[in-house]
């Protein structure tokens, strides 16, 4: 018997065991997936664009929230408040700091990091060693790589140079190409570049190709490929051997920034003694009236196990990490089949309307305490704690709030299962 078993290994997922193991809790992580990271940037954006139809980054974050609270009581940022926000992002930065994957950043403040394409987004939290100060270099050398798919350091180097001088700033913005001789065969994705610059000789190459190119003054951008476990000595020899900065940017998946966070949080989360079963669907559960008291999982030859705990994180991912079904004429949480209200209007015309798409707002509506509720608000289970991209209230890609909704939702639903909080008088 388990104290917490959380469904579900994305950032939420992660960050719910973490919370739970905080407690000194006997945690099981259950997951069919690798869960999103391993896509996405695994920066943490908090609330990038507020309201959504502003395209300006958003400045006053903190004013932002006030106004969510006050008109959108189901969004999750509402549904917890500020202090729990406040709790759950000075633990992420904890956390992470006793994985030895450090981030900086704070989520009062947005940070503007370039994008692939060169542009310029507003996010939250980033690795702590690509928490730089872009006003304070003059000089940039955007890096692409021969043998590398789908990043262009022209192009991106074009439009930063672009967006700085509309900021009303000039500076230098270079863009070169290396060779570091990997593949005559196949085009790489940053995943086999970061594996090939763990190898030494590869990191003299793509020095001697810089070296001519940069100064101590100068920062370099390429796309994250400095390593995936060993990223620290991959980036800390090139440092030596250079002495300009290097900022690694997101790339698009895999995702090497992202499977650093997700490997290095598990890493940790195993070493406090969480179990993980990953690779495993949980099919079904089992209910007492309100009350779950174990979960089906699939095995590999087809039985089912049931593994049983005092209370759930459903971390599952809505719509596109799988937790949620879409039918023509309904939508329906899979584990515990809680049926989900339909947006009246499925989806606008406007792929890019800045309301966002009705469906990505959609999902279990839950009250404070993260627990299930009826269309009247009355609990349907009251020891599952729902998290992440499962919630419904809020749109995380035209507000720009994904893992931020992921982390303190995650935290949140761990605590309180941690907690055994069932009730408002618990808590
Ligand atoms: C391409 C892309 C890029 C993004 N980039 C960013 C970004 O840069 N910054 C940002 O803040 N947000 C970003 N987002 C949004 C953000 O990634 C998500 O909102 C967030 O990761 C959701 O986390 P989650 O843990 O709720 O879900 P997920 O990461 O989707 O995890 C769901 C987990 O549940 C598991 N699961 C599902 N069903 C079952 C089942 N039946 N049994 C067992 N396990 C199950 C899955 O396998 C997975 O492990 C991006 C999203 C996408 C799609």
């Amino acid at each position: 018997m388990y104290d917490v078993i959380v469904i579900g290994a994305g950032l939420a997922g992660l960050m719910a065991a973490a919370a739970a193991a905080e407690l000194n809790k006997k945690v099981l992580v259950v997951a069919k997936g690798r869960g999103n990271l391993y896509s996405a940037s695994g920066y943490i954006d908090f609330l990038g664009y507020y309201p959504t139809d502003r395209r300006q980054p958003l400045e006053n974050v903190t004013r932002a929230l006030e106004d969510i609270v006050e008109n959108n009581p189901q969004h999750p940022y509402a549904l917890l408040g500020k202090e729990k926000i406040d709790q759950a992002f000075r633990f992420f930065l904890e956390v992470m700091n006793r994985a030895g994957y450090p981030y900086g950043g704070s989520w009062q403040k947005n940070r503007i990091h370039p994008t692939a394409a060169g542009a310029l987004a507003p996010t939250s939290l980033v690795p702590q060693r690509s928490c730089l100060d872009l006003a304070s270099y003059q000089d940039i050398l955007v890096v692409g790589f021969r043998e590398m798919l789908d990043f262009y350091p022209f192009y991106a180097a074009d439009n930063l140079r672009e967006q700085f001088y509309l900021q009303g700033e000039k500076k230098l913005v270079r863009a070169v190409w290396l060779d570091l001789g990997l593949s005559q065969e196949r085009e790489l994705n940053s995943y086999d570049l970061a594996v090939a610059l763990e190898d030494e000789a590869v990191r003299f190459r793509l020095a001697e190709q810089l070296r001519v190119k940069v100064s101590e003054h100068t920062l370099v951008i390429l796309p994250a490929v400095l390593g995936v476990r060993k990223w620290n000595r991959v980036q800390d020899h090139l440092q030596r051997m250079l002495a300009c900065t290097f900022l690694e940017i997101p790339t698009l998946p895999p995702s090497v920034t992202g499977m650093r966070l997700a490997e290095s949080l598990m890493g940790y989360l195993e070493q406090r003694g969480v179990e993980f079963q990953l690779g495993y669907p949980v099919t079904g559960a089992l209910q007492e009236g309100k009350r779950c008291t174990g979960v089906k999982i699939a095995t590999a030859s087809g039985r089912i196990q049931v593994k049983e705990a005092r209370t759930f994180v459903l971390a599952t991912g809505g719509i596109l990490g799988g937790g949620l079904r879409v039918k023509p004429y309904s939508i329906t949480e899979e584990i515990f089949k809680i049926k989900i209200e339909m947006p009246k209007e499925i989806s606008h015309q406007d792929f890019f309307a800045p309301q966002g798409q009705p469906l990505s707002r959609t999902g279990v509506k839950v009250n404070s305490l993260l627990q299930p509720i009826t269309a009247q608000g009355e609990p349907i289970l009251t020891n599952v704690f729902v998290a992440g991209k499962n919630l419904t209230g809020y749109d995380p890609f035209v507000e720009k709030s994904g893992n931020g909704v992921a982390l303190v939702s995650g935290y949140a639903a761990g605590w309180l299962a941690g907690k055994g909080a069932f009730s408002y008088e618990a808590v």
